[in-house]
Parts: structure tokens; C-alpha cells; sequence
């Protein structure tokens, strides 16, 4: 019927859950959005919000077995807007793929080869890249027809020199393992960096940007003239800034001395690190909106995760500056970097020697738009450039299929 279809369905399959995206990339538009929870339990939850129609959010809450069940029931609720996965306006589902290694630096039309690679990366992504080939065989199930590419998270970061990529460890041990910083969130430090420089009125081959993605998982990278050239995320998305609930860089000597002091498994070292520690392992809280409630209300334990929390920012922004030897803007996004300006303020505070500040009342502002919050004379912009990673693996996806 449709003689060039333009729709992409983005899945982000997690080993839980499915969060999905049906785009129209004639406009842009965003014509469904919804998130599968707690597959494989009694209480599995789909919430679908068909916004083609202006319809209202429709939650569901029955038990879904597994992905395959879980896409099903997407497809169901897609249909009933007249948007179903057999759509012939559909052009090509788009997958977040979280680990890709070195071997993939672009997004990638999937193939059994290319399953096969996802696969042998899941000793480095134990929890994702299994959970991701789920999401991939299962939309194979349903429409065998359509082209599906992976987009990674990785593929940003590839670009990084080896100065940047490699640990300082014995080399064959690194090399038979796989083990160096690949870096994550780079759909996001992608995006947001092209932004930044749209917002700046520049080519991003002009600009060199330190991107602050800062949600419940949080990473900083260095992008200079477009290409990624330093990320606080390593191996694993542990290493770097301090998290809702990962601890971000700590000296590897701590793991040892849990592991024969402290009487601790490799499995409890591991739930320390990623889920109980961070924000949530000095404060008891992860959210910023509650961590900023309890200091106004003189909460001592907060403020001090929050100095934590901003003084790991700081190291990162003062590192990521002489990288890059010149910079022109900060950007700052995710659920934290784009709502919470206190840490957007405390985060540059006293580095007017380096060109940076932020204006008070710009800061102040609400926005859903990229937008600088640094005053006119700053040398450096500062700026807040809301995310979107489905919106950029969508166009990814059909930037690949459609040319
Ligand atoms: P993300 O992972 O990007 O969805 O970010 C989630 C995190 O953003 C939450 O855990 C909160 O800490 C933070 N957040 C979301 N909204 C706000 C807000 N209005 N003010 C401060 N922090 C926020």
C-alpha cells in the first residue's frame, strides 16, 4: 500500500522489562510510546500511551511469561490504534544494543553474524546483550520480513584513542579478556553533542563539547570536532561518576580487601558496587528530587552525598577540559542534568578561571528545549539539551534502511 514506509519501532529490551517507541520519520512524530514491567512475574505491567490518537495512557496488569508474550501484547496494543507491527507503513524495528564491542562503530542491519557477535560480547555484558537477543529474536518472530538493526551504545565511544581506551594493565591478560574502556550511553552523548552544537549555530566538526549525561546512571564524555575521544564508563558502566546506585570510580584494592577481609562473595561485591552504593549507598535515597528535599530540610547525610556527588562532576569536568585543550560547551541532559539545577550550579561553581558559569535565572528555567543557562559574556556555553535516545536510534535505523 505505502510505496516508502517511514515508521520505525524502537525496542530497549531489558532483562525485565520492554520500553518501545513507535516513530513516523516523514516528521519525526511520535505515534506510540509504552514500557512492558516485571516480565516473567504475576504482577507484569504494560503501560501504552497511543499518542497518534490523543488517547489516554492504558495500563494493564496481568502476568506476561516472557518477551515474546510481552511483544505480543505491544503488538495487540498497537493494532487497536491502528498502528499493528503488520503495518506496511512500518519500515524497520531499531534495537538498543547495549554492548558492541570494538567490532561495531555503526548501526548495523541484523544478521545471524551479527546475533552471533552480540552473543560472544555477553561475558562483558552479562546482564544486557542476553536480554537485548531476546528482544531481537522475538521481533524476528513477529515480522521475519522486516529489517532490524542494531544500534549500540558502545559505537559512540570506538572512536576513543587507545591513551583513553586501554587500562594500564599487563596487556595479553587485557587482550585475551576483551578488557579496556568501551564506554556506554553513547546514543545519548551522540545525540546530545550534535545538539549542542546545533544550539551553538556550528557544525559539530567546530566544537569541542563535554557531554554530562546524568540520570540514574551517569557518564561523561569528551567529543571533540563530533568524535567521542574520552567516556567516564569503562568496561561496565560501573566506573566513573557517582550514580543512583553505583559506586562510579573507586580504587580496585577496596574489592580485594572486601573480598578477603570483609568475607564477601564476588556476587554480594558486585550487588554493592552497581545497586547499593552511589547515591542510594551514602544518603539512602537515589533520587536528586528527594536528596534536594532532605538538604532544605537541614538533612546532613544528603548534603554530604550531594558534595560527593558534585565534587566526582567537577574532577570529571576539569579532566574532560585539558583533554580536549579547548572547549566550547558543557552539556548537560538525563533525568538529572536536565531538572536539577542545583547540581548544574554547584557543577560549575568557582571555575569562572575556566571560563565557566552559569546564569542564575537562566539556570532556573524549565524547558523541554536545548537551551544555554551561562551568561552572554561566558567563553564557555553551558547548556541544558534534553535527550533523546529513541528519537536518535530511530534515525539511525532508518537512516540505514531507507538509503
Ligand atoms: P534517567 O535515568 O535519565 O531517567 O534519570 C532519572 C533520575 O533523574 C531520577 O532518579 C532523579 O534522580 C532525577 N530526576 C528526575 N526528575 C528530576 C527533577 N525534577 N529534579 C531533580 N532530579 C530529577
Amino acid at each position: 500500500m505505502t510505496a516508502n514506509p517511514t515508521r520505525v519501532l524502537v525496542l530497549n529490551s531489558g532483562s525485565s522489562s520492554v520500553k518501545y517507541q513507535l516513530l513516523d520519520m516523514a516528521d519525526g512524530a511520535r505515534l506510540a510510546v509504552g514500557l512492558v514491567e516485571r516480565i516473567g512475574e504475576e504482577t507484569s505491567r504494560l503501560a501504552h500511551t497511543p499518542l497518534a490518537t490523543g488517547g489516554a495512557k492504558r495500563e494493564t496488569e496481568a502476568p506476561i511469561a516472557d518477551h515474546e508474550a510481552a511483544l505480543r501484547a505491544v503488538a495487540r496494543e498497537l493494532a487497536e490504534d491502528g498502528l499493528g507491527l503488520d503495518s506496511p507503513e512500518l519500515a524497520a524495528i531499531g534495537h538498543r544494543v547495549v554492548h558492541g564491542g570494538l567490532k561495531f562503530t555503526e548501526p548495523t542491519v541484523i544478521t545471524e553474524e551479527v546475533v552471533a557477535e552480540i552473543e560472544r560480547l555477553v561475558p562483558v555484558a552479562p546482564l544486557h546483550n542476553p536480554a537485548n537477543i531476546t528482544g531481537i529474536r522475538t521481533a524476528q518472530g513477529l515480522r521475519p520480513d522486516l529489517p532490524q538493526v542494531a544500534v549500540f551504545d558502545t559505537a559512540f565511544h570506538t572512536t576513543m584513542p587507545e591513551s583513553a581506551a586501554r587500562y594500564a594493565i599487563d596487556v595479553e591478560t587485557a587482550d585475551a579478556h576483551r578488557i579496556r574502556r568501551y564506554g556506554f550511553h553513547g546514543t545519548s552523548h551522540a545525540y546530545v553533542s550534535r545538539e549542542t552544537a546545533k544550539l551553538l549555530g556550528k557544525d559539530p566538526s567546530e566544537v569541542n563539547v563535554i557531554v554530562l549525561h546524568l540520570g540514574n546512571g551517569a557518564s561523561a564524555s569528551a567529543v571533540r570536532g563530533g568524535r567521542c575521544v574520552d567516556t567516564s564508563m569503562g568496561l561496565t558502566p560501573l566506573e566513573g561518576l557517582v550514580m543512583g546506585t553505583r559506586s562510579g570510580d573507586i580504587d580496585p584494592a577496596v574489592i580485594l580487601h572486601l573480598s578477603r577481609n570483609a568475607g564477601m562473595s564476588t556476587d554480594e561485591i558486585d550487588s554493592l558496587l552497581n545497586k547499593k552504593s552511589g547515591l542510594i549507598g551514602l544518603c539512602g535515597d537515589n533520587d536528586m528530587r528527594e536528596i534536594r528535599r532532605r538538604i532544605d530540610a537541614g538533612d546532613e547525610r544528603a548534603a554530604l552525598a550531594f558534595d560527593i556527588y558534585v565534587h566526582r562532576l567537577k574532577k570529571y569536568i576539569g579532566a574532560y577540559y585539558a583533554v580536549l585543550g579547548k572547549v566550547d560547551a558543557i552539556a548537560f541532559t538525563a533525568g538529572v542534568g536536565e531538572n536539577a539545577a542545583p547540581v548544574r550550579e554547584a557543577a560549575v561553581a568557582g571555575l569562572a578561571e575556566l571560563g565557566l558559569a552559569v546564569d542564575a535565572d537562566l539556570n532556573a528555567v524549565r524547558g523541554d528545549e536545548p537551551r544555554l543557562i551561562s551568561p552572554a559574556s561566558a567563553r564557555v556555553a553551558v547548556a541544558v539539551v534534553p535527550t533523546d535516545e529513541e528519537l536518535e536510534i530511530a534515525t539511525q535505523t532508518y537512516a540505514l534502511v531507507s538509503a
